[in-house]
């Protein structure tokens, strides 16, 4: 592990004392949990993926509507990264506190099933997830893997395996609403928990980035960790600014061996 700054020692102590209290602590991660296993934020400049095409644009309900292959052109190489993804070592931190009875619930705005190929039983998916896909016309789920090799591979749009219209990652793009059911569970999470554990998220994107208000109105401490500040630092008990891979596994310890 690389040696961390005074601030960001403290800050895992700190973090690590809250967890150790809490009856009930939630844990929201963003993109920037799944950055350290290869996967770009495709919300951010400089991914690579923002350069070439403008991602609200691109990965819209609306693109997908009108130019279905346009938006699978572009969402080709991040299903190719995603697919080839395995869990860090935060996925891995997060799974042991849930195991260990420290940790309620996931909620996450990733699409990658890295929390579940980790081993974390109760995840909570904000925007969806690529594990599967839904038919546009007939609405009937199908597992992505079948599908969307041979799309990695070949180009090939996938198609409904019951009535042949075209077959739609069940992740939320931009225009589109939240799933209903995960978006309430994650509500009653934050209203419910007194301890929330921001991590990898800018918090920039709404309705998910109001989640920890919602936490802060009932009372619960607030821990943030992300390489960027928030629009919540000043109001978090602890914030620190580095890498979730660093600093996870570090509060894991603690509150585990420490
Ligand atoms: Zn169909």
């Amino acid at each position: 592990m690389k040696s961390l700054p005074d601030s960001a020692q403290a800050g895992i102590k700190f973090s690590a004392e809250l967890l150790r209290k809490a009856k009930r602590a939630i844990v929201l991660t963003g993109a920037g949990f799944s950055t350290p296993s290869g996967i770009p934020d495709f919300r951010s400049e400089g991914s690579g993926l923002w350069s070439r095409d403008e991602p609200l644009e691109v990965a819209s309900l609306l693109t997908f509507r009108i130019h279905p292959e346009k938006f699978y052109m572009w969402f080709r190489p991040l299903v190719n990264q995603i697919f080839e993804a395995i869990p860090n070592a935060a996925h891995r931190a997060l799974a042991e506190l849930e195991k260990a009875g420290y940790v309620h619930s996931i909620l996450t705005q990733n699409i990658d099933m890295l929390h579940q190929k980790a081993g974390t039983m109760h995840v909570v998916e904000l925007h969806g997830t690529l594990k599967t896909l839904s038919c546009t016309q007939c609405f009937r789920k199908v597992e992505s893997v079948p599908y969307l090799e041979p799309f990695i591979k070949q180009g090939v749009l996938p198609h409904c395996p019951h009535c042949g219209a075209l077959l739609k990652p069940d992740v939320i793009l931009f225009g589109e609403q939240l799933p209903q059911k995960a978006w309430l569970e994650a509500q009653r999470e934050s209203r419910a928990c007194d301890l929330m554990l921001v991590a990898g998220s800018s918090l920039e994107v709404m309705p998910v980035a109001g989640l920890p208000m919602q936490a802060l109105d009932r009372g619960a401490h607030l821990v943030i960790i992300n390489n960027s500040t928030t629009y919540l630092n000043t109001r978090a008990d602890a914030s620190i600014q580095e890498n979730v891979s660093d600093i996870i596994p570090a509060i894991t310890e603690q509150v585990l061996y420490g």
